[in-house]
Parts: C-alpha cells; structure tokens; sequence
C-alpha cells in the first residue's frame, strides 16, 4: 500500500486524464492521494474532486505565493477553509518562501499568513503540509513558537542541521522523485529515519530521470519507495508498509 501525501490534482494538466489517472493509481496499491490547495479558487476544485472517491483527501490553505501574488484572496481562502473544515485532512499547502526577490519582499505577509493557517490547525486539529523552499529554518522556528506538534515538510530540499532539528521535533519529511537523481535528496533521505518519511509526487510538478518528459502521477510513488529502500538498505515492502503507517499517524491522528 502507498501513499502520495501532496499532490495538485486539480491542476489543468489533469482536467482531461483525472479519472484515468486516479484509477490507475488505485490499481498501482496507491491507497490514499492528498491533494493540497493554493487559494479560494483551487480550494473549490478540490472540494469537487474529493466528491470522486472516499480515498481522495484533500487539504485547503493559503500557499505563501497567494499571501505573495494575490494577498486579496486570503479572507476568502480562509472563509472557504472555515465552511469545509470537516471535509479536509490538513491545513495545506502553506508555509514560508525564501526562492525569489518578491518573496523577501512580502515575507511580513507571508509570516503573517502561515500565523493565521497556524491558528486555524491549533485551533481545529488539524495537521499543517507546509511548503518551506529556503525557508525551513524560519518555518521551524515558527512551529516551535506556536507549540504545533503535527506538521509535514512536503518536499524538503533545505540543509541537513534543520533538517536534524525537524526530526527531533517529530514532524515528517517529504521526498518526492527528485529522489531518482539528485544526489542532495538521496543525501537527506539517508539521514531522514524511515519513521519520518512520507511520499509524495507534488504533481503536475515534472521530474528528471526515469520520469523525464512524463505527466507526474500518484503511481510514481513507487519509484521513491523503492529508492528509498536502496539508499537505506532495507525491503521495499517493509519501507512501503512503514511509510503507509507514518501517513496514518500524520493524518488521522486526533
Ligand atoms: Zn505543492
């Protein structure tokens, strides 16, 4: 059974292919696919798309490229996240960015958005899936601050001291199949312990090696199970089952 803990199934490189791929997942021993949300507008389409199966589960939040590019819509994000509360899994994506000249820019609104995502995860219990490109120093440090004891690094590429720092919080670490080729990734991956990891595409996002020039699917999951299983010398079933059972901590813990 695998798992792919952040995806973007709404996004337009679906429309045209969503239930081909969400059945081919299914028959790949996927079990469950998160799709995260951005804005009001991608929160909606997720709403819909979790209608099409039970095992589709869906986060809602305000990315830190909202809280950048569009800072209009986040009272409306967050009405949407308040309606639907009981119809999500996570608080997600949101998070903090340090990658370009506007995001050091707006970093005031984007702290102040990850605050507010923060309240709404505390105050309804549910865990956060956190984008931290640059940033995971200044995302953890935030956590500590807000006393947050569930919350995912969805594609984690910042440095090995943070990353030591995350762990012993207890949060867990995304890998997605960058795995496959970049040397960086294998590297955290080999100091991430296997009770810490989840999986995950970050679809439509596309990937280089094996999956060069493909659509990004939930069922390339496997691909990361079975590399991760090579870096850490260890059965690909075990490390399947284990991180399966991580994903159940993480999600459906209360
Ligand atoms: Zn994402």
């Amino acid at each position: 059974m695998y798992i792919d803990a952040h995806i973007h199934l709404y996004d337009a490189e679906y429309k045209e292919i969503i239930n081909d791929i969400i059945e081919e997942a299914f028959n790949h021993g996927i079990k469950y696919i998160v799709s995260v949300s951005e804005d009001s507008v991608t929160a909606i389409k997720n709403l819909g798309l979790s209608k099409l199966n039970r095992n589709i589960l869906i986060g809602l939040g305000v990315h830190p490229w909202t809280a950048i590019y569009n800072p209009g819509d986040i009272d409306k994000t967050v009405e949407i996240i308040l309606e639907y509360i009981d119809e999500i899994v996570c608080i997600g994506e949101v998070g903090l960015d340090k990658k370009y000249e506007d995001s050091i820019r707006m970093w005031d609104k984007q702290v102040d958005t990850f605050n507010k995502m923060i309240s709404l995860a505390l105050e309804y219990k549910k865990p956060l899936n956190i984008h931290s490109r640059r940033a995971a120093r200044d995302v953890l440090h935030i956590l500590n601050k807000r006393d947050v004891d569930q919350a995912y690094f969805h594609w984690y590429t910042d440095d090995l001291e943070t990353l030591k720092n995350i762990i012993q919080h207890g949060y867990y670490i995304g890998f997605t199949p960058s795995i496959t080729y970049s040397k960086r990734v294998k590297k955290l991956a080999y100091k991430t312990p296997l009770e810490n990891i989840l999986t995950e595409t970050d679809g439509p996002v596309r990937y280089y090696g094996p999956l060069k020039d493909e659509i990004t699917k939930p069922s390339h999951v496997t691909l990361i199970i079975n590399e991760i299983a090579r870096i850490k010398d260890m059965d690909p079933e075990y490390v399947a089952r284990e991180v399966y059972n991580n994903f159940i901590r993480f999600y459906f813990k209360k």
